[in-house]
């Protein structure tokens, strides 16, 4: 689950993490007063769980009440790769003099908390992840002991960080940081930028926090926070229809029955030179209406150039699945190129229903995956 800044800034300001105060404002008028109260030049910052907000534009400074309120409408509403700005935080602006980077991952190699950091933060750190990795440093932190000092203050010296009180205190940061991570059961916690201001000190200008879901009932706090309106519409739908969904970044969409199957679908689909779109689980015993509705939420990505239909009917019957596909293909209407690949529980009936329809028949996973990445490709 993913926190919005001013969540996540919250939790780490609880471990003694030093950030930015101001509120969250969802009217123009709202963020004026917010603005007034501070008293100053603040930055304007809209509410969204994605990054690259600074970069689209959903970040901007604003000199007086009047110039936040205008500044605040221009943001509100606005799309940031594809989630409307509801909220905006309307915090002091800080003036610095340099940008670190500074995160706590669970990094599944080396199965330890990894921390990350940087002497080169900000809104350019993927560059620079990929142009100049030795700018980046890591450190595992004990699995047992956790962040141990010494390490906290050598990740403070391999970025730079020679004087004394300021490697202080971003060790100080860093074991804060790693605590909110442990203790909230996060998969990450980021401070990208935390600035060196012009007297040496270090300030969180903003956070990002990734919750475990499957750990959010040790935290009904943190459960509170999930904000629904904030959540994709393909993941809503996903998630009250039961369906287990994640959106990828490729071109061949799944549908798929079991989480095993899901994933050794999407390995063949690499296999097979192809990229998937999503990880899609309708789970067992999938009702007509359900493959109904996972087509609309796979066939709701524009990304999606094939579909690849893989359903193993045990209790999921291959025939009711495949009344789905044929009830959602009347309703949804596409050109989009699809494979089935049904077998087990009542194929024959199954198989013998969609031969009346468009879809493209596969007899093994291996065939469906490839005839899926040559219809993507355009060449079926
Ligand atoms: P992101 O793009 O979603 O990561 O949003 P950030 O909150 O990190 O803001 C992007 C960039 O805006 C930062 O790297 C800073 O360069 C700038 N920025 C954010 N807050 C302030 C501020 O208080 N003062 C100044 N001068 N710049 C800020
Ligand atoms: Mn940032």
């Amino acid at each position: 689950m993913k926190l919005h800044e001013y969540q996540a800034r919250d939790l780490l300001a609880r471990y003694g993490i030093p950030v930015t105060g101001g509120g969250v404002a969802v009217t123009p008028a709202e963020a004026r007063a917010i603005a007034e109260q501070i008293g100053g030049p603040v930055v304007v910052k809209a509410q969204v769980h994605v990054g690259g907000r600074g970069k689209a534009g959903g970040v901007k400074l604003a000199q007086t009440p009047a110039e936040a309120e205008q500044v605040a409408r221009q943001i509100l509403g606005m799309n940031i790769k594809g989630l409307t700005v509801e909220k905006v935080l309307v915090a002091e602006a800080v003036s610095y003099e340099r940008e670190i980077y500074l995160s706590a991952i669970l990094d599944r190699g080396s199965k330890r908390v990894m921390m990350i950091a940087s002497a080169e933060g900000g809104v350019e750190i993927e560059e620079v992840a990929k142009t100049k990795p030795e700018a980046i440093v890591k450190i595992p932190a004990h699995p047992t002991m956790g962040l141990l000092d010494f390490q906290a203050r050598e990740l403070a010296f391999r970025i730079g960080l020679r004087d004394g009180k300021q490697a202080r205190q971003f060790a100080q940061i860093a074991s804060a940081l790693y605590r909110a991570f442990v203790e909230s059961d996060a998969s990450l916690a980021e401070i990208n930028p935390l600035v060196v201001k012009a007297d040496g000190s270090l300030l969180a200008l903003d956070s990002k926090v990734l919750l475990d879901e499957s750990a959010l009932f040790r935290h009904p706090d943190l459960a509170a926070l999930h904000d629904p309106s904030a959540e994709p519409e393909a993941e809503r739908r996903a998630r009250e229809a039961n369906i287990t969904y994640i959106k990828l970044d490729g071109n061949i969409g799944c549908m798929v029955n079991g989480a095993g199957l899901a994933m050794a679908t999407m390995d063949v689909i690499k296999l097979s030179g192809g990229e998937p779109a999503n990880f899609l689980d309708i789970g067992g015993g999938a009702s007509k209406e359900k493959v109904k509705t996972a087509l609309q939420i796979i066939l709701s990505d524009p990304n999606v150039k094939a579909v690849l239909f893989n359903i193993f009917g045990g209790i999921t019957r291959v025939d009711e699945v495949a009344r789905g596909i044929i009830a959602a293909l009347e309703e949804v209407p596409t050109n989009v190129p699809m494979v089935a690949r049904l077998v087990g529980t009542n194929e024959e009936a199954g198989r013998a229903l969609l031969a009346e329809s468009k879809l493209i028949p596969a007899a093994t996973l291996a065939e469906g995956a490839q005839k899926a990445v040559a219809a993507a490709r355009g060449e079926l």
